[in-house]
């Protein structure tokens, strides 16, 4: 079969928007090699390719094979070499890279195209018998792992053996004849395990090489990552060929990665790692510990300064924060890739308001580039500096945040303890890609060997995760599951702490605070204040919640939910007192108490927000949920019949059978909400006259306040109809008796699909709507949250039957259709009616960008979300435009 389709592209033919077929690594060789930086030749076979490999049940087809021959002719020709050649071999690395960039999660074969014949020539050509067997050894061991699937540490502990018998403690110390002694013993490990000679012909070595790198597509780790991270599993990796350039000529050559500016922090300046006299992943496996990259300006101040000049270049063209792998080859530096580089969510932020300062990007790129999330993340714990800490070992700070938990020594212990719900810090040796399910279950990752650059350190910082690398001070006992460091000895299962902005490790559970949102940060939210449509409020009950959400920049609150105020200790007496009064002189005496209660309450929140709205939701729980628990109840009581307490349980008898009286078989659907202040006014009115006698009192001393009162659980137009007359009857009356003129609004929750369907009715009564969307999203699918979460809901998400758990993402096609048709139902008799959400999803990005496309007035969340959603409402009018 042959093919009209282009399967295989030079480098000169690629470029960046060929990334889909080419990868991203195929498609950034292209992109640097027509910016004319130096990159060794070579070409990429697509994705595409990729995927009818695996259709022809993993076999590379014919014309692929003739393809790559022809191009490879080509290469030749560019080089001045010829594969296979015994003189002086054209040697090639095969490479894998996927559209979307996953570190370390496929394999790559170094060197390839040596055997026993070119490795002598290449040692005459070079003059350098070292240096070609050393190229042979890494050769036999990655085509060894890679295309024969045989575990590289087999090959480790034959090179540690070696070097234990000659007595070297570095690679570097191993002579040519050690080299050439361990080549030999390698083929006896591909012997062994593989029951094969090592294959002497350049061009089986290629195509098996190539096939290997596709395979490696479906390979553990990379399913692994790719579930973790949302990336198909259909889209394939491509796989470059690439002539090799070497960095272990000598120590005028290395190897290293390099990132344009610190993705730990966003500082503008070069940081990475790299190794003298080594070769390929060196440095990133974490093998010898390399050197930072500052230093290379004196190993290496002519190459530094070529480095520093390339990094500007490649940042320039592609506006954004590179991570770049170079090479070395006696004093020549060349580039092996190049990719928008991972970051944390700090340097996200900074990044991007510094490229704004700098005018690389614009203001809304700018808000395009840090995602919610990253938001999100730096308002995650740090540790409490006042705390108490006993710090036993540091290593190299590689993923800030603090994180804590149990100690556990392998990822597969990690997930199983985090799939049962323990806090897990995962404790390894190395940082190998393998790990990564255990990187994902645990709170954070302490590595004792490898650099900043590595590739947990990577993914962790990918993920947000806090992470400790190499820090030798942790000795590992992986028999005794136990580590020692700083003279303690921590068992599997004890508690540590680590800090990944700092590299501490600490004994026990350490306090951690929540922290501040940086000048950039701040910097970013005033741009997205500027551009978003959608206004930002707070769910707050308290005083304190209400500073905190005006201080994340929340412009009111758009949920004050009231139960809390009948909650507190010295309330709940009372409270059941007023619900289970037999008179009306007992209830009015509790309300009486609760009043004023409630009133400084209020108070303190109005005076927290400056002015700004507050919605009031009146009562909504049933009034079972403020009574004792009934099986408790009944318990007291049996336990009283069996004492023969007479008096005692007469009382409590009594009290039982109120309770089973109240209590509902499906208190959801129940007697709340709404419902209360009709059959039950006086408490309605208590709680009105409270929201008001406080903003009395903030009007008097000349303090500004918006009060809105909500009427929960609406269903029917007359529910809505004859509490606003009540509620307003309680207002004027206050007002009146003070002199004192205020406006104020009445509205309601919606929160059940029969309030959508009548939306305009409703609509021409209210002031506002604002959307419960937690019940809505219960009473439209008819599910219960706790029941559906904790028996069928993530079953339901993980087979697919429904797309997202529809509490955390807002359901657009069904909840999200009522939320529409009513915001728009509602609007179209009612100039003046403000629209919102007041439910969890009002934080969360995706469906803060449904709201934007509905119309909404502005969202309402948790204080701590408040700057998400101000992110995200700027992003979600960005992209409606
Ligand atoms: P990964 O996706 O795991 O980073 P790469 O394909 O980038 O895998 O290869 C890993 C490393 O191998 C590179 O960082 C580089 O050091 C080395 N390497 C790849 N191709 C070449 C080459 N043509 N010459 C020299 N080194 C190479
Ligand atoms: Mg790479
Ligand atoms: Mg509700």
């Amino acid at each position: 079969m042959t093919s009209d389709k282009k399967y295989i592209y030079s480098f000169e033919e690629a470029s960046l928007d060929l990334k889909p077929i080419l990868g991203g690594k195929g498609a950034s060789l292209g992109e640097m090699t027509s910016l004319d930086l130096p990159v060794p030749p070579g070409m990429t076979i697509t994705t595409e390719a990729c995927n009818l490999y695996f259709e022809k049940g993993e076999e590379l087809p014919d014309f692929l094979e003739a393809g790559i021959e022809e191009y490879l002719k080509e290469l030749e020709e560019k080089t001045d070499k010829n594969f296979g050649d015994d003189n002086d071999p054209l040697l090639l690395s095969v490479r894998s890279g996927a559209i979307i960039s996953m570190p370390g999660m496929m394999d790559t074969v170094l060197n390839l195209g040596l055997n026993d014949k070119s490795v002598q020539g290449l040692a005459k050509e070079t003059e350098d018998e070292r240096f070609a067997y050393d190229c042979y050894r890494r050769f036999i061991q990655m085509f060894g792992n890679v295309v024969l699937k045989i575990d590289s540490h087999k090959f480790g502990r034959k090179l540690d053996e070696l070097k234990n018998e000659v007595g070297a403690d570095d690679d570097l110390d191993l002579t040519v004849e050690d080299l050439q002694e361990l080549v030999s013993r390698f083929k006896g490990i591909i012997k062994q395990e593989a029951g094969i000679d090592f294959p002497q012909d350049p061009m089986e070595q290629l195509i098996t090489a190539v096939e290997a790198v596709f395979s490696s597509w479906n390979n553990k780790r990379a399913i692994v990552y790719r579930d973790a991270h949302d990336i198909d599993h259909d889209l394939g990796t491509a796989v470059s060929i690439q002539t090799m350039v070497f960095g272990n000529m000598g120590d005028d050559s290395g190897t290293g990665v390099v990132f344009t500016r610190d993705p730990s922090t966003g500082a503008n300046e070069l940081y990475g790692e790299y190794l003298l006299n080594a070769q390929g992943e060196d440095v990133v496996a974490g093998i010898r510990t390399p050197k930072s990259i500052s230093s290379l300006a004196d190993s290496l101040p002519e190459v530094y300064e070529q480095l520093v000049e390339v990094t500007e270049t490649l940042e320039e063209h592609y506006q954004d924060m590179q991570d770049i792998e170079f090479t070395i080859e006696k004093g020549n530096l060349y580039l092996l890739q190049t990719r928008t580089g991972k970051r944390t969510a700090k340097a996200a932020i900074k990044i991007a308001a510094d490229m704004v300062a700098e005018g690389l990007i614009d203001e809304e790129e700018a808000l395009l580039r840090v995602e919610p999330e990253h938001i999100e993340k730096i308002l995650h714990s740090q540790i409490d500096p006042d705390a108490e800490t006993e710090v036993i070992a540091k290593g190299l700070p590689a993923s800030p945040g603090a994180a804590a938990g149990k100690a556990v020594f392998s990822a597969d212990e990690a997930e199983r303890l985090a799939e049962e719900g323990e806090k897990v810090v995962l404790i390894t040796l190395e940082t190998t890609p393998e790990d990564i399910h255990g990187v994902l279950a645990a709170q954070g990752v302490l590595t004792t060997r490898g650099g900043m650059t590595s590739h947990a350190a990577v993914v962790a910082r990918g993920m947000g995760k806090p992470c400790v690398c190499g820090c030798e001070a942790v000795k590992i006992d992986f028999e005794a599951q136990e580590f020692s460091a700083g003279g303690q000895t921590i068992n599997k299962g004890d508690h540590i702490t680590i800090n990944g902005g700092t590299g501490e490790v600490m004994v026990g559970h350490v306090d951690m605070i929540e922290p501040n949102l940086s000048e950039e940060c701040q910097q970013l939210l005033e741009w997205a204040d500027e551009i978003r449509d959608l206004g930002v409020r707070a769910n707050a009950d308290t005083g304190p919640d209400s500073s905190q959400a005006l201080e994340f920049g929340a412009e009111g609150i758009g949920l004050c939910r009231t139960e809390h105020m009948f909650m507190a200790a010295d309330r709940v007496p009372i409270v059941q007192k007023l619900i289970l009064s037999e008179s009306d002189a007992e209830a009015e005496e509790a309300l009486a108490k609760l009043e004023p209660m409630q009133c400084s309450d209020f108070e303190e929140i109005f005076r927290a927000m400056q002015g700004a709205p507050v919605t009031v939701r009146l009562l909504d729980p049933p009034l079972h949920e403020f009574l004792p628990d009934l099986p408790e109840l009944i318990e007291e009581v049996t336990e009283l019949r069996i004492e023969g307490k007479q008096e005692k349980l007469r009382e409590k008898e009594e009290l039982l059978r109120k309770v089973k009286n109240m209590s509902e078989s499906n208190p959801m659907l129940g007697f709340r909400g709404c419902r209360l202040g009709i059959m039950i006014p006086e408490i309605y009115k208590m709680q009105v006259r409270a929201v008001f006698k406080a903003a009395l009192k903030l009007l008097e001393e000349g303090a500004a306040v918006e009060p809105e009162i909500m009427i929960p659980l609406v269903t029917h137009v007359n529910e809505f109809k004859i509490l606003r007359e009540q509620v307003e009857e309680e207002i004027d009356q206050l007002l009146a008796e003070a002199g004192q003129e205020l406006d104020y609004k009445v509205g309601t929750m919606i929160e059940l699909p029969r309030a959508c369907l009548t939306a305009a009715e409703i609509a021409k009564e209210a002031d506002f709507f604002s959307f419960g969307t937690n019940d809505l999203t219960q009473t439209t699918f008819g599910f219960s949250r706790d029941d559906a979460e904790s028996k069928f809901l993530h079953y339901y998400v993980d087979e697919e039957i429904i797309e997202a758990n529809p509490f955390i993402t807002l359901d657009n096609k069904g909840v999200g259709k009522l939320v529409k048709m009513a915001a728009k139902d509602g609007k179209a008799v009612n100039d003046d009616l403000k629209v919102g959400i007041c439910g969890e999803h009002g934080g969360e990005a995706e469906s803060i960008a449904y709201c934007q496309e509905y119309g909404l007035d502005y969202v309402s969340c948790s204080p701590y979300r408040a700057p998400v959603a101000r992110l995200a409402a700027a992003q979600a009018k960005i992209q409606s435009e």
